[in-house]
């Protein structure tokens, strides 16, 4: 089963991906962290993708298209995968589904998690993340039990740079998805909305029933 998270910035694609995944055991691959890493380690695709990430821009189609398709080649995603912050327009959605075609498979839910703009600022603010197992939190919605430590590995929870409010903003309005990538997961049957705005775990099961259905 392939499924695609689709959703603003802050709306909880990240968090629910990871629910979904320890729920489903489905495989879950986001660009976002995938670039993180690629910015930590210093390698040239990361400080190539920085000077986009770090003004709240895309990176270039060429680059993250190439680097999901090498992912997705791998046997660990034969079964199925669910992908977080990709595709980010339709350009990338063609080449995921002529990917996907080529080994006789498809996308079989495209899932979109709604919620209004200023939820979303107020949201993005607050995000914590662990710098060791990359475990999402939410000072508001979704604390940690001992501020600044992960739960699970105790690890240092740091705040992304592109959480910045003044680059919040750019990325609010650059990265919505839009319309022509939402109208070509409608064409093809596959769209169902949540609403992103109730708590953690009626998403979840929000999400869980869209794809059981
Ligand atoms: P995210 O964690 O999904 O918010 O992604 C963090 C940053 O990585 C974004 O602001 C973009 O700069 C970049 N990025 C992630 N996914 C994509 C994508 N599919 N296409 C282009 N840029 C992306």
């Amino acid at each position: 089963m392939f499924i695609v998270l689709l959703g603003p910035p802050g709306a909880g694609k990240g968090t629910q991906a990871q629910r979904i995944a320890a729920a489903t055991g489905l495989l879950h691959i986001s660009t976002g962290d995938m670039f993180r890493e690629n910015v930590k380690s210093e390698s040239e695709l990361g400080q190539l993708a920085k000077t986009f990430m770090d003004k709240g821009d895309l990176v270039p189609d060429e680059v993250t298209i190439k680097m999901l398709l090498e992912r997705i080649s791998r046997a660990e995603a034969s079964a199925g995968a669910m992908f977080d912050g990709f595709p980010r327009n339709v350009v990338q959605a063609a080449a995921l589904d002529l990917a996907l075609a080529g080994r006789g498979a498809r996308i079989d839910h495209a899932l979109l998690i709604s919620v209004r703009d200023e939820e979303l600022i107020s949201r993005l603010g607050g995000r914590w993340i662990c710098r060791n197992c990359g475990r999402l939190y939410h000072e508001r919605n979704d604390p940690p039990k001992v501020a600044g430590l992960c739960d699970g590995c105790g690890g240092e929870l740091y705040q992304r740079d592109d959480d910045r409010p003044e680059v919040v903003r750019t990325r609010l309005e650059k990265q919505k998805p839009p319309a022509d990538l939402i109208a070509h997961y409608r064409a093809a049957g596959v769209l169902k909305e949540i609403d992103g705005e109730r708590g953690l775990d009626d998403v979840t099961a929000a999400l869980l029933k869209a794809i059981e259905g």
